[in-house]
């Protein structure tokens, strides 16, 4: 679905989002809300809808707080695929600049395994 139709992907770090709805308000295509789960701090979190993200980076600009928002430009090229723990299903990752031996999931930024997975090689 939107790993097909977006040249965009955002995933939000629920832990580092504090609701300020900001980035909702700011995105230009309308692809933010807010969640109504609460995340480990009391905060409903900003949430995408899962597709129509251009990649714009708005979203990140606008957001105050630092690790909260992710913006993958060229998600439609991103292809290598692990487990992830927290999401409970295979997701696309990244690696950022200063720990590049760490993958992360691109829906909840929390690490995902190191070594591929079953699903992955098929
Ligand atoms: S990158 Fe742009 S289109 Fe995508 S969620 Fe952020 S503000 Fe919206
Ligand atoms: S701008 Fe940042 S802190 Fe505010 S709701 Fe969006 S992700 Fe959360």
């Amino acid at each position: 679905m939107s790993e097909v139709k977006s040249r965009g992907h955002v995933a939000i770090n629920v832990e580092e989002c504090k609701g300020c709805e900001l980035c909702i308000a700011a995105c230009p295509m309308k692809v933010l809300s807010l969640s109504e789960k609460f995340n480990t701090h009391g905060y409903h979190t900003s949430s995408y809808i899962g597709e129509g993200c251009s990649g714009c980076g708005i979203c990140f600009y606008t957001c105050p707080e630092p690790g909260a928002i992710t913006v993958f430009k060229r998600w439609d090229l991103m292809t290598e695929k692990r487990f992830c723990p927290s999401c409970g299903v295979e997701r696309k990752v990244f690696s950022r600049d200063s720990a590049p031996d760490i993958s992360l999931c691109t829906e909840c930024s929390q690490p995902v395994n190191k070594e591929k997975n079953q699903l992955s090689e098929k």
